[in-house]
């Protein structure tokens, strides 16, 4: 496989752009190697600029639902970018889109959008204080709500795969209210919010974790948030910028049977596009400005270009509900190829899945939290990531983020892919 030109765009890169990504995980930093360089995609394939070509598992970190370029949103996009890119006054594009969002996900009776995970979790954190009156929020080790200052404690995703234990530039004042706790202990928040008492506004929680591998909540967990909220009068978060259909049309809220109080979204809402959005129940939702005084705006909220690629693929996957069932087929099938291969190599190793999220950890202990997933083999990760990348085969560059499968893979495309774990395994142990 030649590299020559990523190569030399990474040189160049470094010139002008920190570290020469955009993003920092993309720097392949943790796996070691320097990152390739992405021309085009179509489907569920990635091209380099060398011209190599790779079957993808990350799917843009998730909107790719139903692969890459697809052409109904391609061609939307392209006939509402003839109108103009941008406005800043409404348009009836928005309504469309916050009434399909609305007949698809429970608990969402009104929605505002923005334009990334990040703007999404901020606003929603903001919105809980503002209608609680209370400042202090819990969230969970491994988790990742977006790179806003209250987040960035024991966050995971890119924090977790550089280790970086304290961020600078957060004031403490900012931070001391974010309480932690391991994911999937119920006690513990039981603990935090008696130690608390009248003080905690939100918990915020990824309903199935994907920055940390793929993690899920055990039987009880998200009940007992959702009890525990309920009591004290916490407003319960559903950060589903993963999740958020692609579990299901109505995301993990509608998979797990969990009703939470405000929901977060990202990029999937905008099939790739820069979106996020934030909703919830009426009560809570109308303290927002103009209805009410939690500020927040946007000059490219609702975006119309986002808009109509958004809507455009959550429109086909309200109509073809079969879409789930064939990608939750497709990774069952992954699962159990990938779980022959890495039995046969004798490596310890856990996979953890739900519908088309998973990730593959090496240890063979149950990896349930951001602690059992760090105790894990990680060094052989890289090892994997790199073999596997040598075969046509492109993971996410850290054992901290999920696999995203996409409907355009082929069973084709799994066997390939499973036939190079084998070959990966044979070459790294
Ligand atoms: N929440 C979750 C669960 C995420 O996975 C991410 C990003 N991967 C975010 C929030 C932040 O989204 P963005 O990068 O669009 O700001």
């Amino acid at each position: 496989m030649h590299i020559k030109n990523s190569e030399q765009l990474f040189q160049r890169a470094q010139k002008s752009i920190p570290g020469g990504v955009n993003s920092p995980v993309r720097a392949f930093k943790s796996v070691g190697g320097n990152p390739i360089f992405i021309q085009k995609a179509k489907g569920a394939y990635l091209y380099d600029e060398d011209g190599n070509a790779y079957i993808d598992y990350i799917a843009s970190w998730g909107p790719m639902i139903l692969g890459h370029a697809y052409e109904p949103v391609i061609k939307a996009i392209q006939e509402k970018a003839a109108f103009s890119t941008s406005f800043g006054a409404p348009t009836q594009l928005e309504i469309e889109m916050a009434e399909l969002i609305i007949s698809m996900v429970p608990n969402v009776d009104l929605i505002r959008m923005v334009s990334s995970g990040t703007e999404a979790c901020m606003s929603a954190l903001r919105l809980a204080r503002g209608y609680t009156g209370k400042n202090k929020f819990i969230k969970f080790e491994g988790c990742y709500h977006g790179h806003a200052d209250a987040f960035l404690v024991k966050a995971g995703s890119g924090v977790a795969t550089f280790n970086i234990q304290t961020v600078p530039g957060i004031p403490a004042a900012v931070s001391d209210d974010t309480l932690t706790c391991a994911y999937n202990d119920l006690n513990a928040v039981e603990k935090l919010v008696a130690a608390h008492p009248n003080e905690i506004a939100a918990i915020i929680v990824e309903p199935v974790a994907g920055n940390m591998g793929c993690i899920l909540p055990e039987q009880g967990f998200l009940e007992g948030l959702r009890k525990i909220c309920t009591q004290h009068n916490i407003v319960l978060i559903f950060d589903e910028v993963m999740t958020g259909f692609r579990l299901a049309a109505g995301g993990a809220q509608q998979r797990l049977s969990i009703d939470a109080d405000l929901i977060t979204y990202g990029k999937v809402i905008g099939a790739g596009m820069p979106v996020g959005a934030f909703g919830g129940k009426k009560e809570i939702m109308q303290h927002i400005a103009p209805l009410g005084n939690v500020y927040q705006a946007g000059t490219l909220s609702g975006n119309p270009i986002a808009m109509i690629a958004g809507f455009t693929l959550l429109t086909e996957l309200k109509n073809n509900p079969a879409i789930y069932k064939e990608l939750d087929d497709k990774t069952t099938y992954l699962h159990k190829g990938l779980d022959e291969v890495f039995a046969a190599s004798k490596t310890p190793y856990t996979i953890n899945r739900l519908g088309s999220m998973i990730s593959v950890h090496f240890s063979n202990k149950p990896v349930t939290n951001f602690e059992t997933a760090a105790a894990a083999n990680n060094d052989l990760f890289k090892k994997y990531f790199h073999a596997m990348l040598k075969r046509g085969i492109y993971l996410p560059p850290s054992p901290f983020e999920s696999w995203f499968l996409n409907n355009a893979l082929t069973y084709a495309d799994l066997d390939k892919t499973i036939a190079a774990s084998k070959e990966s395994l044979q070459e790294i142990l």
